[in-house]
C-alpha cells in the first residue's frame, strides 16, 4: 500500500532513477510496510506531546532501514553536520532536506537543527552569520550556498516569557520564538509532521517524533498540534500548507484544512516583506498554477491580492483569470526548463486585470484621456498592492515598464518601434503582449505584426511599418480590447482634452 502511494506520485513518475526506486522499495518494505514489518527493527518510545492528535510512537530508523544516503546531501551541509558533531553537539538534517530525499526529490536546500546555541555555532564557524529577531538562526555561508542552522526550539510557555526570548500578540501570533529546548520539543514546534524528520550524519539514524513517516507514505500534510492554534501562532503556515500540497502532490488532512478559510484573514497581520518572500516560493518555484488554484480555493489568494479577487468570476474563466493561468503555466514551464523567471513579469500578469479595470473606471468617472487614466491606475494598483506585499522597487519599476510598454507597442509609426525595442524591458513587454493575445480579443494583428517586426531584417522593417499605417494604426488603438469592447462606441472614439499629467507614485 505504502509503495503504491510513493509510486503514484507525480515526482516519482518523473524520477526514473532505478536506484531510488529500489531504495524506496526497501524503505517501504522495511519500515513502512507494517504488515510485513519487523518491530524489532525500529526503536519505539512513547513520546509525550502537547498535540491533540496522538503523535504516535517515536521511531528511530537505523542506516539500513531508510533510503537516505550521504550522496544525496550537499557537501556543505555534511561539513556543517560533521563540524557540529566534532564540537560535541548534536546535529541533524531536518525539514525539506530529509522529506524531499524520502520522496525521491532533490531538496531545494538543506536545513540543520542542533543543540548548539547561535553563539556556540558562531564560535565554531568563521563563515557564520547570525540572522533574524523573530527566530534567531545561524547562516553558514559557502559562497552562494547558505546552510541554515537552527537551535532546537523549546516551548515558550514553559520558560519565563521574557521579552527577549518569546512574545505573542493578542491574536496568538508568535512575535518572537527564541526559547531553546530538546530535540523532541523542537519536533513539536515544527509545522508539519513530514517536516519533523531528523537525520543524523553521526550514526546515520533517522528520527521520527510526530508520525511523519506514515504521513509521508499517505502523502498527507498534517499540522503538528492543534491546527487553529498553530495557524494563529504563524498564519504563514496556511500558505506553507498549500505550497507543500501543490509542490509535493500531497493532500492537506481534513483537520489541518478545516480552519484555513476562516483564519485566512490573519495573513493581514504578516509583515509585507515576509509575504513578498513567500509569494516567490508560491509562484516562482515551478508549481505556480497548482498553488494559485489551491490558494483561491482556500481564500488565501484573496487576502494576498484583494484587488485581483474583486474581479474573480464564479467559474474562474473570465479572460483575465485565463490570462493569470496562462502566465503561471508559462512560468512553471520556464522554471522546469531552468530559464530565468522574474517577479516583475509575474506581478505584471497578476495585476494586469486590476490595472485595466481601474483605468476604465477612472476614464469613465473622471473623464481623463485613456493614457492618463491608465498611468494613474498603474500607480493606484501598485501602491495598494505593495502595502500588502512589499514588492521591492526594482521590480515595481519593471512592472510599470512592462505595462507602459503595452501602450507604446501600439505605436508603429516613425521611430516608435525602433525606440521601443531599445527599451531594456522590451523583451518582457513583447512576451506580455503575446500572452495577452492568447485571451484578449482584438490583439491578433498587433501581436502578429510585432512578431514579424522583431524577427525581420532591419531593411524590411520600414515596409512593415507602411503596412501597419495602411492598416489604420491609430493612436487610440492602445486602448485595451477584449472586455473593453463592451464599452459604447461613443466612449471608445471620443477624444477628450488632456487635463493633467498623473504624478508618479513612487
Ligand atoms: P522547502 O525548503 O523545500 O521549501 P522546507 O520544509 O525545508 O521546504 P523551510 O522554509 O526551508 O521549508 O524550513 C525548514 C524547516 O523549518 C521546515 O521543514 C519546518 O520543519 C520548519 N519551519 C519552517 N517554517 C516554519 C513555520 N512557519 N512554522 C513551523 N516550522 C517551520
Ligand atoms: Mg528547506
Amino acid at each position: 500500500m505504502i509503495g503504491r502511494y510513493f509510486l503514484a506520485s507525480r515526482q516519482f513518475e518523473v524520477m526514473k532513477r532505478c536506484t531510488i526506486f529500489s531504495q524506496i522499495a526497501n524503505f517501504c518494505r522495511k519500515v513502512l510496510g507494517k504488515e510485513e514489518g519487523d518491530e524489532s527493527m525500529t526503536t519505539q518510545e512513547p513520546v509525550h506531546t502537547a498535540t491533540q492528535r496522538s503523535a504516535g510512537p517515536r521511531r528511530t530508523l537505523s542506516r539500513d532501514q531508510h533510503p537516505i544516503s550521504r550522496k544525496e546531501i550537499s557537501e556543505n551541509a555534511l561539513k556543517v553536520l560533521y563540524r557540529l558533531n566534532k564540537g560535541g553537539y548534536d546535529a541533524y538534517l531536518v525539514g525539506g532536506g530529509v522529506r524531499d530525499i524520502l520522496l525521491g526529490r532533490t531538496p531545494k536546500d538543506f536545513d540543520i537543527a542542533t543543540n548548539a546555541t547561535p553563539e556556540q555555532i558562531k564560535a565554531l564557524f568563521s563563515n557564520c552569520r547570525l540572522i533574524g529577531r523573530r527566530f534567531r538562526l545561524a547562516h553558514i555561508v559557502f559562497g552562494r550556498d547558505v546552510i541554515e542552522v537552527a537551535t532546537f526550539r523549546g516551548h515558550h510557555h514553559q520558560v519565563n516569557n521574557s521579552r527577549h526570548v518569546s512574545a505573542q500578540s493578542d491574536e496568538g501570533m508568535l512575535l518572537r520564538d527564541n526559547v531553546y529546548g530538546t530535540i523532541e520539543e523542537d519536533a513539536e514546534r515544527r509545522d508539519f509532521t513530514v517536516n519533523a524528520l531528523y537525520y543524523s550524519a553521526k550514526d546515520f539514524t533517522l528520527h521520527d517524533f510526530e508520525g511523519g513517516i506514515d504521513d509521508l507514505a499517505e502523502r498527507k500534510l498534517e499540522l503538528i498540534g492543534d491546527p487553529e492554534t498553530r495557524y494563529r501562532e504563524d498564519p504563514v503556515r496556511m500558505l506553507r500548507a498549500v505550497r507543500f500540497a501543490a509542490k509535493l502532490d500531497m493532500h492537506i488532512s481534513p483537520r489541518s484544512a478545516a480552519p484555513i478559510k476562516e483564519l485566512a484573514s490573519l495573513l493581514q497581520d504578516i509583515p509585507a516583506a515576509r509575504l513578498f518572500e513567500e509569494t516567490l516560493k508560491l509562484f516562482l518555484a515551478g508549481d505556480g498554477l497548482a498553488t494559485y488554484k489551491l490558494l483561491r480555493e482556500y481564500g488565501l489568494f484573496q487576502q494576498l491580492f484583494p484587488q485581483v479577487a474583486t474581479l474573480f468570476t464564479p467559474h474562474g474563466n473570465s479572460p483575465f483569470e485565463q490570462f493569470i493561468e496562462h502566465a503561471l503555466t508559462d512560468t512553471d514551464t520556464r522554471v522546469r526548463e531552468e530559464k530565468r523567471v522574474t517577479p516583475a513579469f509575474l506581478y505584471a500578469a497578476l495585476l494586469w486585470g486590476s490595472v485595466e479595470a481601474r483605468a476604465r473606471v477612472l476614464e469613465n468617472e473622471s473623464g481623463l484621456p485613456w493614457h492618463d487614466a491608465f498611468m494613474l491606475a498603474i500607480n493606484e494598483v501598485l501602491d495598494a498592492q505593495v502595502r500588502i506585499i512589499a514588492v521591492p522597487r526594482r521590480f515595481t519599476t519593471d512592472v510599470r515598464d512592462i505595462w507602459a510598454l503595452q501602450q507604446r507597442l501600439t505605436r508603429r509609426q516613425g521611430r516608435h518601434p525602433e525606440r521601443a525595442m531599445e527599451h531594456p524591458k522590451f523583451r518582457a513587454a513583447f512576451d506580455f503582449l503575446l500572452l495577452r493575445n492568447r485571451v484578449e480579443r482584438g490583439l491578433g494583428e498587433l501581436a502578429g505584426w510585432w512578431e514579424r517586426y522583431v524577427e525581420s531584417n532591419p531593411d524590411v522593417r520600414p515596409q512593415l511599418q507602411r503596412e501597419a499605417t495602411r492598416g489604420g494604426d491609430r493612436p487610440q488603438a492602445d486602448k485595451p480590447q477584449g472586455e473593453g469592447e463592451k464599452r459604447s462606441s461613443n466612449s471608445r472614439n471620443r477624444r477628450r482634452p488632456r487635463r493633467r499629467k498623473p504624478k508618479a507614485a513612487e
